[in-house]
């Protein structure tokens, strides 16, 4: 087993690196594990209005390399390393990676969360090819063609939004005839000329030869059936916490989330969780880093008995 850390966080987003950045200043050697890029899932998201500091707004990927180069400075050591396994062996907690076995006094979790599937016929055959879960990643492969975009949250309009500045037309297809998305990005949605709407809809298949070139729609008030010529249609139907390597090792909510006290305190003393992993979290960028900072201080308090 390599060396002994104070703390180990698991996943490098807002919560991850916040935690990160208070446990470094307090001295505690600290380790992040990583599995992809750092920065978290925020990376994807092409302009970041709501986080306090910045009334211009600012790219994704570029609050996440700031959130890293902040904790870097203070002394936070990272690896790129996949977590499959906790355990306990007296009070260190030993974490199985892809890289090797690393052990500490207190783990923090803050894997976050990915997106969800649609789990319909054609989803999963055509992802590369023509579906896809991130419009910054892939919008411009659209320019003058028409794409739909499935959901009704903060996500689903925001990458429709952006598809916009792309395709001929943006159909966004919606399962209610309500949008999930906060007022403000509703306003800006429903004042975008290239966007359209279609509620109380689902996708029942996405068709094509090689490529998406159909969706198979079904009006779930009315039961009529429609088809849709698409040449893309990206998915933004919510998020599923990252949590599957940790099953039999602490409880979970129904839906997969960890479940801790207010001190962000997992069931198993010196294991604390925080950010979008955690049951009932806001899920902003601003709450995950204040998730982080609380296990921190917490965890910091744990190691030191007082
Ligand atoms: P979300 O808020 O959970 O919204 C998911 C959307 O997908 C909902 O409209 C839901 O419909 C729909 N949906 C779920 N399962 C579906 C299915 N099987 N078929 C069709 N539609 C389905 O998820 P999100 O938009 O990814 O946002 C996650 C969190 O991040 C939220 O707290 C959000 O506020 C936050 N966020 C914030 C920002 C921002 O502030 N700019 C940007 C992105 C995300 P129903 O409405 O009918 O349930």
């Amino acid at each position: 087993m390599s060396e002994e850390y104070k703390v180990i966080i698991i996943g490098g987003g807002p919560a991850g690196l916040a935690a990160g950045l208070y446990t470094s200043r307090a001295r505690l050697k600290s380790l992040l594990l990583e599995r992809g890029m750092v920065g978290g899932i925020i990376v994807n998201s092409e302009l970041v209005e709501n986080y306090p500091g910045f009334p211009e707004g600012i790219p994704g990927a570029e609050l996440g390399q700031l959130f890293y180069q902040q904790a870097a400075k203070f002394g936070l050591e990272t690896i790129i390393a996949g977590a499959t396994a906790i355990e306990l062996k007296g009070d260190q907690k030993v974490v199985t990676t892809s890289e090797g076995k690393f052990s500490a006094r207190a783990v923090i979790i803050a894997t976050g969360s990915e997106r969800r599937k649609l789990g319909v016929p054609g989803e999963q055959e055509f992802t590369g090819k023509g579906v896809s879960y991130c419009a910054t990643c892939d919008a411009a492969f659209f320019e003058g063609v028409p794409v739909a975009v499935v959901g009704g949250g903060d996500t689903a309009i925001t990458e429709a939004l952006h598809l916009t500045k792309f395709a001929s037309k943006v159909t966004l297809i919606h399962r209610r005839d309500q949008l999930r998305a906060s007022r403000i990005m509703q306003e800006k949605a429903f004042a975008e000329p290239k966007m359209q709407f279609l509620w109380n809809t689902v996708i029942d298949e996405i068709t094509g030869k090689d490529l998406v070139e159909k969706l198979k729609l079904r009006n779930i008030k009315t039961g009529e059936q429609s088809m849709l010529e698409i040449a893309g249609v990206f998915v933004s139907v919510g998020l599923k916490p990252n949590t599957e390597f940790l099953s039999g090792f602490l409880s979970l909510d129904e839906a997969g989330h960890i479940i801790t006290n207010e001190r962000m305190e997992t069931r198993i003393p010196g294991v604390f969780a925080a950010g979008d992993v955690r049951h009932d979290s806001a899920r902003q960028i601003i709450t995950a880093a204040g998730d982080g900072v609380t296990a921190a201080i917490y965890a910091e308090k744990y190691i030191s008995g007082t």
